[in-house]
This record gives structure tokens, sequence and C-alpha cells, in this order.
């Protein structure tokens, strides 16, 4: 590690050592971190500058004496939007440093692949900014995830048949929205929006129970993207030989068994009714669970005999998970062969309605943590 490598390092741990306690004393930091008065000074004046951290506050002592400064966070000294694409709704979210969402907006419109429907969307973008009276210089980018098979690098939608939206590419976006945008596969968004909220989790797949089923592989914190641009579909898994059509083209897929849509199609397109309806004591309904649970638990299953990591049921119905672990768990169990429970590693998504608009936030959020220090005054 040369000079700057530690100079950078040093600002590093005194700005996340802020961020984890909310606010500190100069002597804390010099205290815990191990580094000495000069250091710390020089570094909270650079952050203090950059209105990355604040010195308002004091704290009172006991003793009476000059009351020491403390430096607090300023969880919105940046922030990144998150736009989640569906067929038929839009859903932004506004977040902060810390993961809050501090400004949202859900509209009912069908996507179209048109100018129309792009200028909508830059116009979103901007009332999102303008009600919350949000400095622009603060925003880091623009998180757009959608459907579809993504190549992230190159920012194109290479198979959209979902929502028929192959071959968008972020160049359709920047003519109306002139921040940094990126093109994200709302399952990983979803998968990644998990994992960053979840600190004791490193490895771990994300099944997204949407209107289509996706995956996202997480490893060591990341997403794995493999050398396609498929990896975690789990949707188009074979779960029974020559059985239902798939919107794929094939048939027997996981998706054409368990997709969020086949439970809504018993209560008028409403899967908040159908549960409700199911926990009234619905026989028909309890009829079609029932099997719902035996087709999830095999690919739940094949997908810990795959990994062996923990599995992390989201999207749409992954919401509603929670009060049914002990009946999905003990179909898991029983085509386990090393007697593993699966209350340990299957869990119900911890972020119920907005994981893939915080997610595609998070992105920006991430890159912006992880490449600290490292730009002048952090902008
Ligand atoms: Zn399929």
């Amino acid at each position: 590690m040369n000079i700057v490598d530690i100079k950078q390092n040093n600002r590093k741990k005194i700005y996340f050592y802020i961020r984890e306690n909310n606010f500190a004393t100069k002597q804390d930091i010099a205290y815990d971190l191990q580094l000495s008065l000069p250091t710390v000074t020089q570094n909270l004046e650079y952050l203090c500058k950059a209105k990355l951290i604040g010195s308002n506050q004091k704290l009172s002592t006991k003793s009476g004496g000059r009351n020491p400064i403390a430096y607090s966070y300023i969880a919105d000294a940046k922030v990144a939007i998150g736009l989640d694409i569906t067929k038929h709704s839009i859903n932004g979210v506004v977040m902060d440093l810390m993961g809050n969402v501090i400004n949202r907006i859900f509209l009912k419109r069908d996507f179209r692949n048109n100018g129309e429907y792009f200028i909508l969307l830059g116009n979103l973008v901007e009332n999102m900014i303008d009600n919350i009276h949000l400095d622009r210089q603060k925003l880091l980018g623009i998180g757009i995830a959608m459907p579809g098979l993504i190549n992230e690098e190159q920012g194109l939608v290479v198979d959209g048949r979902v929502i028929s939206n192959t071959g968008i590419s972020n160049k359709d976006f920047v003519k109306y929205i002139p921040y940094p945008t990126k093109l994200v596969h709302d399952s990983n968004a979803s998968g990644f929006s998990e994992i960053w909220m979840s600190p004791e989790i490193h490895n771990a797949f994300y099944i997204s129970l949407c209107n289509s089923i996706g995956g996202s592989v997480l490893v060591n914190d990341k997403v794995y993207m493999g050398d396609g641009l498929y990896s975690g579909e789990v949707g188009h898994m074979n779960l029974v030989p020559n059985g239902k059509p798939c919107y794929c083209g094939q048939r027997g897929c996981f998706d054409a068994y368990c997709n969020a849509e086949r439970l809504a199609n018993y209560s008028n397109d409403d899967l908040g009714l159908f549960f409700l309806r199911l926990k009234q004591g619905d026989e028909m309904l309890q009829k079609v669970w029932n099997e719902y649970l035996d087709y999830l638990a095999i690919a739940v299953h094949d997908i810990r005999m795959l990994f062996g990591c923990k599995i992390i049921l989201g999207g749409y119905v992954g919401a509603y998970m929670k009060d049914y672990m002990d009946l999905l768990c003990e179909r898991v169990n029983a085509k386990n062969p090393f007697g593993e429970n699966a209350h340990e590693f299957l869990l119900p998504c911890k972020n119920k309605v907005e994981s893939v608009a915080t997610g595609a936030s998070l992105y920006f959020i991430d890159e912006f943590f992880k490449n600290f220090g490292k730009n002048p005054m952090e902008d």
C-alpha cells in the first residue's frame, strides 16, 4: 500500500465509522480506529467540506467541561433513483446512503417502446427530484430495472419477450433522462437489494415469484452474471417433462406452474385477494395453493442441491410467504437427502414491495461506497 492508498483508506475508515455510529467525536474516532488526532482532524475537515458529514451537533458531557463536537452522518449527501418498469406499471424510489426511501411514486401505465413513454419516464424522474427539493448535484444516477435478458455492461435488452422491450438500450433513456443511467435485470435488482439489506448473508439464491419467474445468483455480495446473460433464470428450469406450455415456447417450465399470475387468475387477477380468501379457508384455493407449494418445493430443492446456499423467496408471491414457510419447508425437507432443515436456509424476502426499484438504485449507492476516497471531493 503506498502513501496515497493509506490516506484514502483512512478517509474511508473514518467515513464508514461515522456512518455506522451515526455520529462520533474526534476522540472516539482516533481511539477506535487507532489513528492520530491530526490525521482524524484533517480527514474530518475534508469530509465536512465535501458535505458528506456535518459538525453541527454537540455532545453534552457530565464533567461540565467544553463539549466536544460530534460529527454526524449526512444520509442524503448523495442519493440514487431506482425505476421498476413492468408490463402495466412504473414504480420509482429515491434512496439515500443509508438505504432509506425518501420519495416514491407508483403509476399504472402500460409499457410502450416509444418516445412518448420515455418522455413520461423523464418527467417522472424530474418530479421525484422536485417534490423533495433535491439538489441535482446529489444525484448519483438512475437504475432502470426491467424484465428480459439484459446485457448490463452494454446497457441493452437482448431478449425482452415478457414486455416486448427487446432492443431497448441506455441510449433510449439518455435523450430524456439527463443523468447517469444503468439498465438492470429486474430479478438481479431485487436479489441485490435483499443481500444489501442483509449484512449477515453473503451468498444466496433469490427466486423472484412475479408474473414471470426470475432469479438471481448472489456470490460474495455481488450478482453472479455467468458467461451468458441468463444465470439465475430458473423460471425455465424444466419441472415437468412435456408439461404445461410456457411463454418461452417450451413446456413444463417452473414459470408455467409457479408464476404469480397463476394464483391471481383465481381471484380476479388480484393476488392479495387470493391470499385473503386462502386465509378464509376457501377450499378450491387451498387445493390450488397446495399444488403450487408442491411445485415450488421441487424448484427450491433443486436450487439448494445446486448451490448449497441460502434461498430467498421474493417477488409478488414471496411477499406473502411468511405465513406458509412451515408448509413449504415440510415439502422441501421430504426431498432432502442430507436431513437438512429448510427453515435454516429458506427465507421469505425482507423487502416486500419495492425490491426491484430499491435494488436498481442501490447499484449506484454501492458503486459510490466502493469508489469512496478515489475521487477528489467525492463528486
Ligand atoms: Zn419457459
